[in-house]
Order: C-alpha cells, then structure tokens, then sequence
C-alpha cells in the first residue's frame, strides 16, 4: 500500500493518503482546502487515481478540500451521515467498506468530539483514522458542535480500543510534533482516555477545560456543512508563482517564495508609516501604501508586473488585493501570514529591531 501522512501548517491537520500500489486507486482523509494543489499535485506524481475523499468528521478549524478537488480530480466525497453535511455522493453509516482497489476501510462510529465523528480502520487492522475522537495523549474537545465527553469516553474505551493493541493510530491533528500512536500506547499513557482513568474523572476534566473557540469557527463549520464548496468561484490559476487560493476567496503567495523573487515583483506595504518604520520593519524594496490611501495612489503601480501585498498579520493586506483586483490589476497576491510570519521565519528586513 502507498501511505503519505500530509500536514497542513496554519491548523496542523494531517491529511492522509492512501492508495492501493497495483491498481493505483487512492483516498485521502481530511484534505484541507488550501492545500488541495499540494495534494493534487502528489497525487498526479505518484500516477495515482483520486477514488474518494472522507471526512472524520465537520471541522471547525479548517475547510476541508474534498469539493476543490472533486472538482479538480473527480474524486468523490464520503462523509458519516450523522454529520449532517449537504453535497456529498455518498453518506457513510457504521459497518461500511470503502474500496479503494483491492484494500478497504471500514467505517467505526465514534460520536463524542461531534455527533457524526467517523474512525476509518485499515482492512487488517494494522492502522486506525481517529480524526479528533483520540488524539496522541488527547482528545478532541467536547463542547460545542454537539460534542459529548460521555459519549467520547466510550466511544474510545469500547470501539478503538477494542482494535489491536498494535494497530497504528493516525489522528486529525498534532500540535506538538508527533506523528502516529498505537492502541496499546494509549491504553497505557494518554491522560484522559487511558484505561486506568474512570469515565466520571473524564467527564469532569473535559466540562471544565474552559478552551476558547477556536478562531475559524465561524467559517468553517458552515463551510464544511456544503463539503467545501466556496461561495466565490474559484478565479484562473495564475502563473506567475505557486499562489494557493484561500477559503475567502484571496490569492496568497509564501515568505519563502517572496525571498527568491524580491526583485521580480513590486511589494506593496499597506501599513501605517510609523508601523512600516516600526519594530517589526519592512520587507526590502517594499513600498509604503497605507491601505486608506491606496485607491488614490493606485497610479503608481504597473499593472504589467506581478504584485504582492504586505502588512503586519495579513488581514488589512487582504483586503488590499480585493481592492487592487477592482482596480484591474490581475496579478496580485497576498504575503501569507504578513510581517509577522516574515519575522517568525527570520527573512532579512529592512530597518526593524532583534
Ligand atoms: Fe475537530
């Protein structure tokens, strides 16, 4: 079997792909939607052919990819019923296979994180899918989104781990840099699901974790509830830099490509001038634009050239983009992560302090 596990940086997902090696036939696990050329592009390179994207569950904390790349692949989109999603061309309940060529998985239901969360079990048990049901030493939380530590307790203490104790556990996210667990480590060391901790020291622990919600909620959920689906038509790939076109509808171009290419392109900074000449300092060649006068100064861009978009976060340089694109300028993107990803990256800057 061919198996890649795929990470998406800004929500750390792990997406996974997996494909049976004679008949080339694949499925990913949780796409994100920004990454979808990263994933259609291995998929492509590897001569494999897209059969079904799946979903453990409705996100809140990213978009999932799985309609971009229908659209681009012509996969199609599984999802559990219960999850309650529009759009999909196949809704999954417990106890189902899902083919792809010779190799299979099976669906588990564990409710509990949501109430449509789904594990995928490999045919020989030898690898499981939790999503966010088990995570390595955690678990999803429980309190919004229909969630339910009662009904996550048992869904982890009566199905998952009644696989294997071998059996590989491959989760939704990791925030801290590992990768894959097993049944048997989790019964032994994961601090709230292990098999020495009582379902009532759970329930209490997970009632008063008090966590924020998380900030792509708003987005997403209704996002993910039509698989993906943009309200904006994706506009032309452009070609003048590997761009990935977010969730909202804005081209973005990465800190690392922008370094190699300082030269090549006109960098506009639509922060406030004393920001621009602040701690944080500025992209070399960059040109001060801040964004309430943009409109006026519009003229002192060429159009010819491609543009990229700076400010602190990458919010105000955003809308800048909507903007420019208005303004008919069509080659424009967005600093993805704006100056404080620059920094966080350590790419060179002109004036600013350590
Ligand atoms: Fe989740």
């Amino acid at each position: 079997m061919i198996f890649r596990q795929l990470f998406d940086p800004q929500s750390s997902t792990y997406t996974y792909l997996l494909a049976d090696e004679a008949t080339r036939e694949a499925l990913l696990i949780d796409p994100v939607f920004e990454q979808a050329r990263r994933d259609a592009a291995l998929i492509d390179e590897l001569g494999l052919k897209l059969k079904w994207t799946l979903e453990t569950h409705v996100h809140a904390d990213h978009v999932t990819g799985a309609w971009l790349l229908r659209e681009k692949l012509g996969s199609r989109i599984a999802i559990s019923k219960a999850g309650g999603a529009d759009g999909a061309d196949r809704l999954l309940l417990a106890n189902e296979r899902i083919e792809f060529g010779k190799r299979q998985l099976q669906t588990l239901a564990t409710p509990g994180h949501t109430s449509g969360c789904m594990t995928y079990v490999l045919d020989d048990q030898s690898a499981a899918f939790t999503g966010d049901a088990l995570l390595i030493r955690g678990c999803g939380r429980t309190d919004f989104q229909q969630g339910d530590a009662r009904t996550l307790f048992r869904s982890v203490r009566e199905r998952i781990f009644s696989l294997p104790d071998r059996c590989l556990v491959y989760p939704g996210h990791d925030y801290r840099g590992l990768t894959v667990t097993s049944v048997g480590e989790e019964k032994l060391y994961n601090p709230r699901l292990g098999e020495a901790v009582g379902e009532g020291d759970f329930v209490g622990y997970m009632t008063h974790l008090g966590l924020p919600h998380p900030k792509q909620m708003e987005a997403a959920v209704p996002a993910n509830l039509k698989c993906g689906k943009p309200i904006h038509q994706t506009a032309q790939e452009p070609e003048w830099a590997p761009l990935t076109y977010t969730f909202a509808g804005i081209w973005e171009v990465q800190p690392h490509w922008l370094e190699e290419h300082l030269r090549e392109v006109q960098i506009v900074d639509v922060r406030e001038p004393a920001e621009f000449n602040g701690p944080l300092g500025h992209v070399p060649g960059a040109q001060l634009i801040p964004l309430g006068t943009l409109n006026e100064k519009v003229s002192l861009l060429k159009k010819s050239e491609p543009l990229v978009v700076v400010c602190r976060s990458g919010a105000r340089s955003a809308q800048a983009t909507v903007l420019l694109g208005k303004a008919g300028f069509d080659k424009v993107a967005n600093l993805s992560g704006g100056m404080l990803r620059w920094r966080a990256q350590r790419f060179t800057v002109d004036g600013g302090t350590e």
